[in-house]
């Protein structure tokens, strides 16, 4: 099982809802967390059931971070809009930085997700299981 977060800004969450409806069944079986209106959405408009944490300009990119900074999380997907500045910018860069920092696959347009998510499905994620398997402990 995969720990899997879901963000998506606003004139993008459409296309987040269209996007776990259509890859549901990939995503079920995995444990799903969010921003807070993002996972409200997603919770509304299929089966899945994801944790949600605070809205992403009240701090939820931070806490998705947190995850991300302790090896916690095995996939983001991020859907940003490019178009339209965002108040929490530091926090989303402070996200995707952190993803690099730890090397976890991090989708920030419909199509790199689809492509994820399949690679999800065809069991591409396994060596995942070993980085929780082994990761050490947080250190004093
Ligand atoms: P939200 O947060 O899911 O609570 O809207 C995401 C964002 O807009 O950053």
């Amino acid at each position: 099982m995969m720990q899997i977060a879901l963000i998506a800004h606003d004139r993008k969450k459409d296309e987040m809802v269209n996007f776990a409806i259509a890859y549901e069944h990939v995503l079920k079986p995995h444990k799903l967390y969010a921003t807070g209106t993002t996972g409200t959405r997603i919770m509304e408009n299929t089966s899945l059931q994801v944790h949600r944490f605070m809205s992403g300009p009240l701090g939820g990119d931070q806490q998705i971070g947190a995850l991300v900074a302790q090896n916690e999380m095995d996939l983001i997907i991020f859907l940003r809009d490019p178009l339209m500045a965002q108040p929490h910018e530091p926090d989303i860069i402070a996200l995707l930085r952190l993803c690099d920092v730890q090397g976890i696959p991090v989708a920030t347009n419909v199509a790199t997700a689809e492509l994820l998510v399949k690679s999800l499905e065809r069991g591409d994620f396994a060596w995942r299981e070993l980085v929780h398997k082994y990761k050490p402990g947080i250190e004093e």
